[in-house]
């Protein structure tokens, strides 16, 4: 598929998309007309998602109209990520990439990208997300693409990261979850659960989510959206993503960030290596992990229900077990309100802090300090008043 037929087939090439440089060469191509006209965009798609097991409706040109507006903002720290999940339901994964990759010229760089495997392949993603989970589903995954995205372009990260680096990056974001039971490593573990057996208690989820998003790709041939690499680079791309994922695992969190910091007080960091935009991708993808704290208090107070209703799931799980409860998971004896408190205190502050050290966006000083240091302290006084009594909600 040529580049042409790549952007004929991009959801997002409307008129309300302004300032890409991508969507200026656009303008300048010969099949212009036909790439604003949201029919064949329309046509193109409905055509192309052929997973199996996906059962929705068509995509109607309304219906990808709204997609369209709810993804005008996504360079936005606060752009609503649970309004695009709502209204693009079964077509979010593939539309949020597509738009995405549009925004790196990614097409572009790799022509031999086969887009038909790319939308099949994060369709099938998306089903293997369990929804009955409050906290690990497709939303906290929209979540933490978008957040990766927000720290590449508005934070500047893109510019020391390569197409490819891109690429991996956003990729990693998407799986980086990958059928997530809803309970927590230790859970597998002391449960002796078959996935903790398997990957002999070394971080089982992650190792899991890394393993099964790999062999999604590798089970169907239409689903080999990595088969335009040459050998050499389809080695780097799943050696980085392997990487990255395993290390979204909590318990790598004081490691990474003591690692980081130690680079940053030494000199030149990062360089133009392997090694150090691995470094700085890792610890932007776990940041994105991590974000929810940040964001406008009005999003972050429906994640810390869903990520505590997950946690009370579990504990109702370890009472029946009969196996002691995990700390935070026990509802009964459990203030939230401390917990987020002890969560934002001793891991989400130093990684937003060391992050805006980072930032290498020239055009703004602080960006990251503003659009996620101040909705830190915000709502670290919002959850201390509830602790007194002050607000309820
Ligand atoms: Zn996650």
């Amino acid at each position: 598929m040529d580049y042409e037929d790549f952007s004929e087939s991009v959801p997002i090439l409307g008129q309300k998309i302004g300032g890409d440089k991508v969507l200026k060469r656009s303008r300048q191509s010969s099949i212009k007309m036909k790439m604003f006209n949201t029919d064949h965009h329309v046509e193109r798609i409905n055509t192309t998602f052929t997973s199996p097991s996906m059962d929705r409706e068509p995509l109607e040109k309304e219906k990808l109209e709204q997609i369209y507006e709810t993804l005008e903002k996504v360079d936005d720290w606060n752009w609503d990520v649970l309004k695009f999940s709502q209204i693009a339901d079964t077509w979010c994964f593939p539309i949020l990439c597509l738009r995405l990759f549009l925004k790196y010229d990614i097409y572009r760089k790799f022509e031999e990208m086969n887009l038909d495997k790319w939308l099949n392949y994060l369709s099938a993603l998306y089903l293997g997300y369990q929804f009955n989970n409050m906290y690990h589903n497709h939303n906290h995954i929209i979540d933490t693409v978008q957040a990766t995205h927000y720290f590449y372009k508005t934070a500047g990260f893109e510019n020391f990261l390569s197409e490819q680096d891109i690429m991996v990056g956003i990729l990693a974001a998407f799986i980086h979850d990958y059928e997530h039971p809803g309970l927590t490593s230790q859970f597998l573990i002391r449960t002796k659960h078959p996935k903790a057996i398997r990957y002999s208690d070394i971080s089982p989820l992650e190792n899991h989510h890394v393993a099964a998003a790999f062999k999604l790709m590798d089970s169907d041939g239409e689903r080999d959206l990595l088969d335009f690499l040459d050998q050499k680079s389809y080695k780097l791309v799943r050696k980085m993503l392997v990487y990255m994922v395993i290390r979204t695992d909590l318990s790598y969190h004081f490691d990474l960030l003591s690692s980081i910091q130690g680079k940053i007080y030494g000199e030149n960091f990062p360089q133009d290596t392997l090694e150090d935009r691995l470094t700085v991708m890792t610890f932007t993808l776990h940041c994105a992990d991590l974000s929810k704290p940040a964001r406008s208090w009005i999003f972050y107070r429906g994640w810390i229900d869903a990520m505590m209703e997950e946690f009370n799931m579990q504990g109702k799980m370890e009472k029946e077990l009969n196996i002691p409860i995990s700390p935070f998971m026990d509802e009964e004896n459990t203030n939230r309100e401390r917990v987020q408190l002890a969560y934002i205190d001793f891991i989400v502050r130093d990684s937003i802090d060391i992050l805006n050290i980072l930032s290498p966006n020239p055009d703004y000083n602080n960006i990251i300090q503003r659009d996620l240091g101040e909705n830190l302290n915000l709502n670290r006084k919002t959850l201390q008043k509830k602790i007194e009594g002050e607000v309820k909600f």
